[in-house]
C-alpha cells in the first residue's frame, strides 16, 4: 500500500508531484522487500522539515522575501546530509523527495548519514553577487538552530557552488565564534574543502559508465554520448568522457539550448563558452536541435544530468541508447521505469542513487577530514571514491542478476533495507 493512502494521511505539506513519485518508487521497493505496512509511513515521511522566510535588501532598494526549506529525512544512521538547491520552482514536497533519495543513496554507499535536502525558491542567475550573498547568508542564519556538524551537514546542489558554501560556513562560524569548516561540504579548498570534491559527481558518473561499457564489451572509442545539462555534473562528465575515456560526445544541452552533431562536439570550447557567456545559447548555433527530441537521438550513452522527470512514459520507449547513466536526481518516472524494465536487455540503467553518488561520497570525505583535521591528496580522495563506487556497483549488479530485478530495484532495495534495519534495531519509545 502507498504510504500516502494509509489511515493517518490527509493532505500534508509535502503534497507535490515529485514527492508522490518518490513515494511511488518506495512502494515498489517496500512490496519487493515485504516491508510491514506499519513501517512504511515512518520510512517515507521526513523526520523534520523547516520552512523559513528570508527577507533580503535588493540592489534597487526594494526588500524581497524568499522562501527557504530544509528537510531532514531520518537520523537512524547518523546526522543528515544533503545539498542545497537554489531553484525558482523549489517546493517543500520536492525538497522532501530529494531528501528521501539522499537517504537511499547514502545507505547504498554505506555512508553514516540520513538524507537531507534544502534550498531557496529563487533563480540565482537573476541575482547580483551582493543579493546572492545576502540570500545565502540569511538562509544559513535561519538554519543555525537546525543544523550542525553532528546534526545536519549541507552541501552543494543545483544552483549553488563553492562560493555559496563558503558564505554558509562563514555565517555559521561567525555565530559560533570559531571556524567550523565541517558544517558544510563542497567548500573551496582554501577554507577546508577537499581536493576533488568539485569533480567528484561527474568523475563518479564516468567511472560507472566505464564499468558498464566494459561489462557490455563496448569499445569506448566507438561509443557516442549525449549529455543533458552542462552544470557542474554534466560538464565534468562530458569533458572526462571526451578527453579521458575516448568517447565521442555528440550532444550537450542546458536550459537555453540543445546541441547535437554526429561528428562530435568540441566540449572544451563549449566549456570556455559557458565560462564567458554563462550558458550555451550562442554556442554552435548551426547544430541546435529541438530540446524535446534531444533525449531520443541515437547514442550509446545517454546522461540526463539536469532536472527530475525528463524520462517519462512518453519517451522511454523511444530512447536509442545502450547505457542510461542517471547523473541527475530522479530523472526517470516510475511509468518510464516500467517501460525500461521491459527493455532491460537493450538499455543498461545506472540508477541515480548509484550513478551520482560520487558527490556525496566525497562530501563525506570532506566532512571526515574537517572533523579530524586531516588533509588528503586528490589521488587519495579519488582512489577511495572509486573503491566505494566499485563495491556499490558490484552489489547492485549481483543482486539484480540473482533476483532478476532491475538495477533500480536492486540499488534502492539495498539502501532502503539498511535504513529500515537501523530504524528497527533502534526501535521506538514504548
Ligand atoms: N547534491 C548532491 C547530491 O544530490 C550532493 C550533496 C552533498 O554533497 O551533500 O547527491
Amino acid at each position: 500500500m502507498d504510504a500516502r493512502d494509509s489511515t493517518n494521511s490527509s493532505a500534508t505539506i509535502y503534497d507535490d508531484e515529485v514527492f508522490k513519485m518518490a513515494c511511488d518508487q518506495f512502494s515498489v521497493i517496500a512490496d519487493y522487500l515485504n516491508i510491514d505496512e506499519g513501517d512504511r509511513e515512518w520510512a517515507t515521511y521526513p523526520k523534520r522539515a523547516v520552512a523559513v522566510t528570508l527577507p533580503v535588501h535588493m540592489d534597487d532598494g526594494s526588500t524581497k522575501a524568499f522562501q527557504g526549506y530544509r528537510v531532514q529525512h531520518h537520523i537512524a544512521l547518523g546526522p543528515t546530509k544533503g545539498g542545497t538547491r537554489f531553484a525558482l520552482s523549489l517546493s517543500m514536497g520536492e525538497t522532501a523527495a530529494l531528501a528521501m533519495w539522499m537517504s537511499w543513496k547514502c545507505a547504498l554507499a554505506q555512508l553514516p548519514y540520513g538524507g537531507a535536502k534544502g534550498g531557496v525558491a529563487v533563480d540565482p542567475t537573476k541575482l547580483s553577487r551582493n543579493e546572492l550573498e545576502a540570500v545565502s547568508r540569511r538562509y544559513m542564519q535561519e538554519m543555525i538552530p537546525f543544523v550542525g556538524p553532528h546534526t545536519d551537514i549541507m552541501g552543494p546542489d543545483m544552483g549553488t557552488n563553492e562560493q555559496i558554501m563558503a558564505w554558509f560556513m562563514d555565517t555559521y562560524s561567525v555565530y559560533m565564534g570559531y571556524a567550523v569548516n565541517e558544517i558544510v561540504t563542497g567548500k573551496p579548498v582554501a577554507i577546508g574543502g577537499t581536493e576533488g570534491r568539485r569533480e567528484a559527481t561527474g568523475r563518479g558518473v564516468v567511472y560507472l559508465i566505464e564499468r558498464a561499457m566494459s561489462m557490455l564489451k563496448l569499445n569506448p572509442e566507438k561509443c557516442t554520448a549525449i549529455v543533458q545539462g552542462f552544470g557542474n555534473v554534466g560538464s565534468v562528465a562530458a569533458l572526462s568522457l571526451a578527453y579521458k575515456s575516448g568517447v565521442k560526445v555528440t550532444g550537450i544541452s542546458d536550459h537555453t539550448a540543445a546541441i547535437y552533431n554526429p561528428k562530435g562536439i568540441d566540449v572544451k570550447a563549449a566549456e570556455q563558452h559557458v565560462f564567458k557567456k554563462g550558458n550555451l545559447r550562442a554556442f554552435a548555433q548551426d547544430d541546435h536541435v529541438d530540446p524535446k527530441e534531444f533525449l531520443t537521438l541515437p547514442c550509446d550513452i545517454l546522461i540526463p544530468a539536469a532536472v527530475d522527470r525528463v524520462i517519462t512514459g512518453k519517451n522511454a520507449g523511444q530512447l536509442k541508447c545502450r547505457i542510461l547513466a542517471e547523473a541527475a536526481n530522479g530523472p526517470t518516472t516510475p511509468e518510464a521505469d516500467r517501460i525500461l524494465e521491459k527493455r532491460w536487455d537493450e538499455i543498461f540503467v545506472i540508477p541515480d542513487i548509484l550513478c551520482n553518488a560520487g558527490g556525496v561520497i566525497v562530501s563525506y570525505f570532506e566532512w571526515v577530514q574537517g572533523l579530524q583535521a586531516f588533509l588528503w591528496t586528490e589521488s587519495e580522495v579519488t582512489d577511495k571514491l572509486f573503491r566505494i563506487l566499485e563495491h556499490s556497483f558490484a552489489q547492485v549488479i549481483r543482486r539484480a542478476k540473482e533476483h532478476k530485478i532491475s538495477h533500480r530495484t536492486a540499488a534502492m532495495a539495498t539502501g532502503v533495507e539498511r535504513v529500515i534495519k537501523a530504524k528497527q534495531v533502534r526501535g521506538l519509545f514504548p
